[in-house]
């Protein structure tokens, strides 16, 4: 008896009345094993280095519909998921897989869950290619076994002259990157990969779309999961049905960046018309915890706009945006209730400072601090571990900097303990902070000036020009 026989006959001891079912083995094991793939699309590591993401959101659901545990192994190319499901080590793989022809001579698939573009990707500055005659000749790579691969094979049985490579062992960001970096000219990506990954790589260009749509689904063996799959099925109708599905993909995908980026002229009106409500509190929760308010304040401003209800896709709520794990960790019970929204934000950040090396000095300490904030202090760490790689000093700020969107490439994050990461994200969080802090500190010391014509006597004005130059960008 084969492996998965086997495995099927101890699950079903006795139970089954029809031939066995992976759906069995998951009840009588209590457990649904799903390899994905580890990216910005499928499957990383989040903030609190929770397991996050669109299929892991999904699959967690799912597996908590069967009221057993998830088990979420990934896997490092798509030739491993397949076999992992085709030789019974994994249940199912939920990987932002597309239905293909081909794979269905060796999976089966559920209904799918997303409808995506494949696009092909250039640099800008290159020369946009318009047809597929255009790009005859040119470097073309691709992921082995992707969807991608079989598309270009179907396009070159009419265009014989066209040609490309295939890779294994990396992931689309990967790509995506080299065409950014120009080391290759083209590939192709999904739609929503393309989109998560042209936040930091804003070089990169679709040159147009190959093809028709491509349905995303959660993959199975050909045998003994009809029963299994049939569950899931009705799971992702139900999901749809209740909203549950629009509102994970909104929260990977509905991202606007508004939280990001604001101009300075907004950001002026704001400190008349929203900080005043606030600033005392920002003053005496910089000072118990001996840091800038004006630095504080900028976070809130980075996270909430001043805005005490704001909440995001993400479930983080309040003026200072916290997750729900740190509103525990902080024991503060109303997230909503701006005083210990703001009194939570600067013991955290007081206690990130003290969690990091005393070797990093300030203003660099500051900047990791809140580099952590934003993506998690595990994250940061990992940063800090590649710039060593490389020979460089982990406590200098710039060389963190360079190193956090590597976070997001599978030949770094592969060398660090805790994966992917949406790396260049605290990159922009921590340059706007400084920027919003410095306008803050440029606002109030013409203000106190205003008021206290002391103020301009040049024996005072020493300490703040000394500290805005130390924490300036
Ligand atoms: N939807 C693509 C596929 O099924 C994703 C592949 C990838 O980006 O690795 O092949």
């Amino acid at each position: 008896m084969g492996r998965v026989a086997l495995l099927l006959a101890v699950a079903c001891l006795g139970t089954c009345s029809e031939a066995p079912d992976w759906l069995d083995h998951v009840k009588a094991t209590g457990k649904l094993v799903v390899v994905t793939r580890n990216s910005p699309t499928t499957y990383y590591l989040g903030h609190d280095t929770e397991p996050t993401g669109p299929d892991y959101d999904l699959v967690r659901r799912f597996a908590d519909s069967l009221g057993v545990t998830l088990d979420i192994q990934p896997r490092d190319s798509l030739e491993a998921l397949f076999s992992a499901v085709a030789n019974g080590d994994a249940h199912m793989a939920a990987a932002g897989l597309s239905i293909t022809d081909r794979r269905q001579s060796r999976l089966t698939f559920s209904e799918p869950y997303q409808q995506v573009r494949q696009q092909l990707v250039y640099k800008l500055g290159t020369g946009r290619p318009r047809s597929v005659e255009e790009i005859f000749g040119r470097d073309i790579v691709v992921l082995r076994g992707s969807s991608h691969a079989e598309t270009l094979r179907q396009i070159k049985a009419d265009h014989p002259r066209l040609t490309w490579r295939e890779v294994d062992r990396k992931e689309v960001g990967d790509l995506l990157a080299e065409v950014a970096a120009g080391s290759i000219e083209l590939t192709v990506a999904d739609s929503n990969e393309f989109d998560v990954h042209r936040n930091f790589l804003p070089e990169i260009r679709v040159a147009f779309d190959l093809g028709v749509d491509d349905a995303l689904a959660f993959a199975f063996a050909k045998d003994h999961s009809r029963n299994l799959t049939t569950e899931a099925d009705r799971f992702l109708a139900r999901v749809r049905r209740d909203g549950r599905l629009a509102r994970i993909q909104d929260r990977y995908y509905g991202h606007t960046d508004e939280l990001d980026y604001v101009g300075t002229r907004s950001f002026i009106r704001h400190v008349d018309k929203r900080l005043p409500k606030y600033q005392d509190w920002f003053r005496e929760a910089a000072a118990q915890n001996e840091l800038d308010w004006r630095l504080l304040a900028a976070v809130g401003y980075q996270e909430s706009h001043w805005r005490e209800r704001a909440v995001s896709p993400t479930g983080v709520r309040g003026i200072m945006m916290l997750t729900e794990a740190t509103a525990d960790y902080l024991d503060i019970a109303d997230r909503e209730d701006p005083r210990s929204s703001i009194f939570g934000a600067a013991r955290f950040l007081a206690r990130l400072k003290e969690r990091l090396p005393d070797t990093i000095r300030e203003p660099d300490l500051t900047w990791m601090a809140l580099a952590a904030y934003n993506v998690g202090f595990y994250h940061l760490r990992d940063a800090r571990a590649i710039v060593e790689l490389g020979g460089g000093n982990p406590d200098v700020w710039i060389e963190v900097r360079e190193a956090l969107p590597l976070l997001a490439q599978k030949k770094w994050y592969s060398r660090v303990k805790y994966g992917y990461a949406r790396g260049w994200e605290p990159v922009r969080y921590v340059e706007n902070i400084r920027s919003y802090a410095s306008i803050l500190r440029w606002l109030t010391a013409e203000r106190e000036r205003a008021i206290d014509p002391a103020a301009d006597d040049p024996k005072l004005s020493v300490p703040a020009a000394a500290e805005l130059s130390d924490v300036a960008p």
